[in-house]
């Protein structure tokens, strides 16, 4: 049985890795990272002045120091066993794509020259043709273009055999619109930029850079490799389509608190130093909720960094996973009735004259600045929250969200008590009481905003944590890069517009400022207070609570996705110059053709294995009972009927509802819009009625005749 032999073949564990006495990780660090320093030892002066300016100021590359660079990239990448180099890119599909192109042509005399020149450095020309772009591009002007991120610095991916040189790429169509989730990116953190500058101005704290910083902890599960293959379900759509639940699973909580078990940790310990290798400052590793399941999480970078760092660790901990045997899954919801995997997107912004403008500050002006900023952030969600859905929408993430484990899809704003009654007071115009005694609030007074103030609620979607926002509702699989577009671009409309109302404002004095701040201040508290919610997520009081202030409450990707089509985000992404209507509608396109997609290859994945392994077992186990019940009946004993009779009412019940599903899948909706509602009405709640006699039949059939893995297997064997 294939359940037995992958039993039989588990919980391996390689005998020696590399010896981290001789090359501690600290000594690999960044060593596969065309850095900073790195260029600053190689490239001339002059160039490399040029090249930092155009990094740190966010402008366009200077096409005479390309060729420098690229002539300093290729010295360095040979040096280190380098072949060839890729452009990288993103393409919406949300994967990492790359062409690799060898760095050596043939010369005159039969010998070969390596070759790398800056146009080539600056752009490639991949076959897009192959990567969905929503209808911006027919396969017959297949040509888009890929053009060097010099915000993100080139590195060097190792392979069995082999190294090649990574560089991250932006990817446009020859009509100049994003193919890609990077461009948009990039784009947005522009917009952030110019807003953000206008307020700050205000504070005397503009004039440089200010960027979104973005730390996302990855949650993922590891089981098995031999199990994972004896499961069609996990190989072809990352989740289990069946499968009871075993009698332990996370019920006494003992697995978030138990030690990491050795065959885990040791792949670890090796992924988090490739990822070293790759300058990703990897901080944090623990077991999660489940059994299982694991997190990782990095420092904070830069946004546009940390969204291709981000790519990397995913890549990194899948890779490394199966030389320990192992099967890294990043699906939401691989098992029912077990916690799913997120990932929280830690969301700040800030600059090197700025701070970091969610930290609270410590003097009447840095609260005020604070003060500002948070506020433009909370009607920033307010208004668009519908768009935060939409960023985090897709098949598998519609599993998670509202499950009782991870946020509801109800975007609301964790504040925490003392930041709550600090923005009540001002709108209020309110005394509070201090450790210092009463005060009279108001910008110019306000006592001292705690650093890591309130409770960590974790039921919250959008949770301000002491000196960030942590943005939970994003799915372990998925890219940060649309949550952070959305992110940078909602909160760039309100610095606008907080910026236009101060710029109204007379300021003349720190006084006068205080008074327009507070104003402004409590204009958006008084409207927008409904997006406020610090209590318990999960409670169905809050359902109605929110359904009472008017909060939209999107549960399926199939409600939430239309709204990327919306007027609202159409004027909001085209006024900040991140995506245009087309290209907005493309990614509508993809993104509703991948949901649909991936619930048909579900619904014809669990067809094939109803069909193929569970109804031959069962009638396997039927026609051993009934042959058992003639047998006893033979020899004049009254057989019990019982668990025979259940078998059989499963079996046809397991046969109604496959036949109905078939059926279900030759229909389709007229638009893209029905056609995901049909998915989320009829298709997804058929698989559900299959999967409930599977599962019975699971707690019937004898284990020696059960074809799958089981929970209890995946979950527990290490
Ligand atoms: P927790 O699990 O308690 O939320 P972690 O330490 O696992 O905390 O993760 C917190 C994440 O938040 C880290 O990735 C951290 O670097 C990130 N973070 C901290 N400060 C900022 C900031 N200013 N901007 C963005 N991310 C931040
Ligand atoms: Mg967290």
């Amino acid at each position: 049985m294939a359940r037995q032999e992958a039993i039989a073949a588990s919980g391996y564990l390689p005998e020696s890795g590399f010896d981290y006495t001789i090359s501690p990780t600290a000594s690999v660090w960044g060593e596969n990272v065309f850095s900073f320093a790195e260029m600053a030892q190689r490239l001339p002066k002059a160039v490399f002045k040029t090249l930092k300016k155009t990094v740190e100021a966010g402008e366009p590359l200077d096409p005479i120091v390309a060729d420098a660079v690229a002539e300093a990239m290729k010295t360095w990448a040979i040096d280190r066993g380098v072949t060839h180099y890729a452009h990288v890119f993103y393409p919406l599909t949300g994967l990492t794509a790359e062409k690799h192109d060898s760095f050596y042509d043939p010369d005159s005399n039969g010998g070969t020259i390596a070759q790398f020149e800056g146009k080539t450095l600056i752009q490639g020309e991949p076959d897009g043709s192959s990567f969905p772009n929503g209808g911006i591009r027919a396969t017959f002007e297949a040509r888009g273009y890929t053009i060097w991120d010099v915000t993100s610095p080139a590195y060097i991916m190792e392979n069995p055999n082999g190294a090649t040189l990574c560089i991250p790429t932006a990817f446009v169509s020859w009509t100049g619109e994003a193919l890609d989730k990077k461009t948009p990116v990039l784009r947005s953190m522009q917009a952030l930029n110019e807003q953000a500058q206008r307020v700050l101005k205000f504070f005397g704290t503009d004039g440089s850079f200010v960027s979104s910083t973005a730390g996302a902890e990855q949650e993922y599960f590891l089981i098995d490799k031999n199990l994972y293959f004896a499961r069609q379900d996990l190989m072809s759509c990352g989740r289990t389509l069946f499968g009871a639940a075993p009698a332990k699973h996370q019920q006494f909580d003992d697995h978030y608190f138990g030690a990491i078990p050795e065959r885990v940790l040791a792949c670890m310990f090796e992924a988090e130093r490739e990822m070293a290798k790759q300058g990703i400052p990897i901080k944090t590793r623990h077991n999660e909720v489940a059994p299982g399941q694991y997190e990782v999480a990095p420092v904070f970078e830069f946004g546009n960094v940390a969204t291709d760092h981000q790519q990397l660790i995913m890549v990194t901990l899948k890779k490394v996973a199966e030389k320990y045997g192992l099967i890294c899954l990043m699906h939401e919801k691989p098992f029912a009735g077990v916690n799913g995997s997120g990932k929280h997107l830690n969301f700040s912004l800030g600059s090197a004259k700025a701070g970091n403008m969610f930290d609270p500050g410590d003097t009447p002006q840095g609260n005020a600045q604070f003060l500002v900023v948070c506020s433009a952030m909370i009607k920033a969600v307010f208004k668009h929250s519908k768009l935060l859905r939409a960023v985090v929408a897709s098949a598998s993430n519609d599993h998670r969200l509202g499950a009782n484990e991870a946020p509801p899809a109800i975007l609301s704003i964790f504040l925490g008590t003392e930041l709550n009654s600090i923005f009540e007071a001002i709108a209020g115009g309110k005394a509070i009481k201090t450790k210092k005694g009463v005060m009279h609030v108001g910008v110019d007074v306000l006592p001292p905003i705690p650093k890591h103030s309130g409770d960590r609620n974790r039921t919250s979607p959008f949770a301000f944590t002491g000196n960030r926002f942590e943005f939970r509702a994003v799915g372990s699989n998925q890219s940060i890069a649309g949550p952070l577009v959305a992110l940078n671009t909602i909160l760039a409309e309100q610095l606008d517009e907080a910026a236009t109302i101060l710029e109204k404002a007379d300021t003349s004095t720190p006084k006068k400022l205080g008074a327009a701040v507070e104003k402004y201040v409590k204009g958006v508290w008084d409207e927008c207070k409904a997006v406020i919610f610090n209590g318990d997520g999960y409670s169905d009081a809050w359902h109605k609570e929110a359904e009472k202030r008017g909060l939209p409450n999107l549960k399926t990707s199939a409600d939430a996705l239309p709204e990327i089509k919306s007027k609202e985000v159409a004027a909001l992404f085209k006024k900040y110059k991140v995506l245009s209507k087309r290209e907005l509608d493309s990614r509508y396109e993809v993104y509703a053709e991948q949901y649909v997609g991936a619930v048909i290859v579900e619904a014809k994945t669990c067809i094939e294995m109803a069909r193929t392994q569970i109804f031959p077992a069962a009638v396997r186990y039927q026609t051993e009972l009934a042959a058992a019940l003639a047998n006893l009946k033979a020899v004049g004993v009254e057989p019990d009927h019982n668990t025979l009779d259940i078998i059989t009412e499963l079996i046809a019940k397991l046969q109604d509802s496959v036949a109905d599903l078939v059926g279900l899948l030759d229909s389709h909706g007229k638009s893209m819009e029905a056609e995901c509602e049909h998915m989320r009405d009829a298709v997804l709640p058929k698989m559900l009625e299959i999967r409930e006699a599977v599962d019975t039949l699971e707690g019937y059939v004898p284990t020696d005749i059960w074809p799958l893995p089981t929970y209890q297997d995946m979950l527990f064997i290490k």
